[in-house]
């Protein structure tokens, strides 16, 4: 074992492969290998790949390609590829590219750290070396999914859905407090159905009332909800619990019963809007967050504008959309890709163009309101931050001049918003 080894993480997707990459790295680093952010400085590059749409294949294979070239031309003495797309394609991915050393599915941390002559340190699970600001961290609560939504490649991926227990997460919530941590953002493929298979019945509301009782952590946040189960009692901890930010993010996909009944959802129209509903009536100040898929198969043009009507209607606070990506052995994928990636993107559009105006009503009813911040960065003349309302990397912030005053990074600091624009705030200290 040459603890001299240096060794560079390079994390590709979503939350959940942060989360993975963090704990490899404490793993990484408890073996006394040195972790450089320098890809050009590594002996061993690991990517960290990820396999659930097309565009997201297409660049985790291109940087595998970039890491090949890096490694023909000598900077580089090993590569090891993990995570979803080497889950999804290993035996393709040997053959297609053999020049990578070795490749690992998805969380196998003590393939990896053997690979490199190190052993897993086994009481470390629970700890990370945190790669977002250190007073945010995403808290992956469950791995794996057992919805059937017919598009989704993930549960081919991650498998069926594992919640963690209660206690592992309660003491790696902990750890991070211990390093500043001030808001867990809470994760899986799908959180509502966080306990269900460990305790019998979905306990996520107790489990995001555990975690609030934990010194240090001031937010809470929830992501990736599930509308069709979403529990009664959840509604009332984020209404109550003044730790639990009053913001859900759950994806809803779409709204014509036609496309949600093909998309196996799970839900219709009409039980979507109640769930609104319900959730805007008894929790006051929510913001909701929600992702679309324009493009499905059986989408019709009626269809669409059955879409556009109701995210005019319901003014989601904060909103996503994505185009749809045929992938083999979903159970959609016997509907071929017939709506052309030109229509996709024009409605993906439309979509993002009613919710400009929408996100910029929203804003300007925060004029001349104080609002809590917690401030992220300094980028130029301004402290960026966010509030309750968003959630770190996919919604606005606020921007604070840094003339007008000091704040610390990772601080909560309150401030009047005088100015916005469709997704951002402009602050004054209070
Ligand atoms: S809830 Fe549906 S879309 Fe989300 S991970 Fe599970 S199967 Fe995929």
């Amino acid at each position: 074992m040459n603890t001299k080894e240096r060794v560079h993480v390079l994390t590709l997707g979503c939350s959940k492969n942060v989360v993975d990459s963090e704990r490899l790295m404490k793993q990484i680093s408890a073996n006394n290998f040195k972790l450089t952010d320098d890809p050009n400085n590594a002996d061993t590059l690991i990517i960290n790949t990820c396999g659930f749409i097309e565009a997201a294949k297409q660049e985790s294979i291109n940087t595998i390609l970039d890491a090949v070239e890096m490694k023909k031309k000598g900077g580089l003495k090993k590569i090891i590829v993990s995570g979803c797309l080497s889950e999804r394609y290993k035996k393709e991915l040997i053959n297609d590219i053999p020049e990578v050393d070795v490749y690992f599915g998805t969380e196998n941390y003590e393939g990896i750290v053997n690979e490199l002559g190190g052993e897993l340190k086994k009481e470390l699970l629970g700890e990370r070396i945190i790669t977002t600001p250190s007073h945010t961290a995403y808290l992956k609560i469950s791995e794996g999914c057992d919805n059937p939504c017919s598009f989704c490649s993930i549960p081919l991926i991650r498998g069926a859905h594992k919640s963690k227990t209660i206690e592992e997460l309660v003491s790696e919530a902990e750890f991070l407090a211990r390093n500043n941590t001030k808001e867990l953002v809470i994760i899986g493929q799908d959180t509502t159905d966080y306990g269900k298979d460990i305790y019998g019945k979905r306990v996520l509301a107790d489990l995001l009332n555990r975690l609030s009782r934990i010194d240090g952590i001031e937010w809470i946040r929830l992501m990736y909800a599930y509308p069709s189960h979403f529990p009664d009692d959840l509604i009332d901890v984020i209404a109550n619990n003044p730790k639990v930010c009053k913001y859900i993010d759950m994806p809803l996909q779409h709204i014509s019963d036609d496309v949600l009944k093909s998309m196996r959802r799970g839900i219709t129209a009409r039980r979507t809007k109640e769930l609104i509903n319900k959730l805007r009536e008894r929790i006051p100040g929510l913001v909701l967050r929600t992702t679309l898929i324009t493009g499905y198969p059986n989408e019709t043009e009626k269809d669409f504008e059955e879409l556009c009507d109701f995210i005019k209607e319901f003014k989601f606070e904060r909103l996503g959309v994505f185009t749809f990506s045929v992938e083999e052995r979903t159970s959609s994928f016997i509907l071929g890709d017939p709506v052309s990636e030109e229509t996709k993107e024009s409605r993906k559009a439309a979509l993002m163009n009613i919710q400009k105006d929408i996100s910029a009503g929203t804003n300007s009813n925060l004029i001349d309101t104080t609002v809590k911040v917690l401030v992220d960065r300094i980028e130029g003349e301004y402290y960026i931050g966010r509030t309750y309302r968003d959630a770190p990397e996919v919604d606005g912030e606020v921007l604070i001049a840094l003339k007008d005053g000091e704040a610390e990074i990772g601080s909560f600091t309150d401030a009047v918003v005088y100015d916005y624009d469709e997704y951002d705030l402009y602050a004054k200290f209070s």
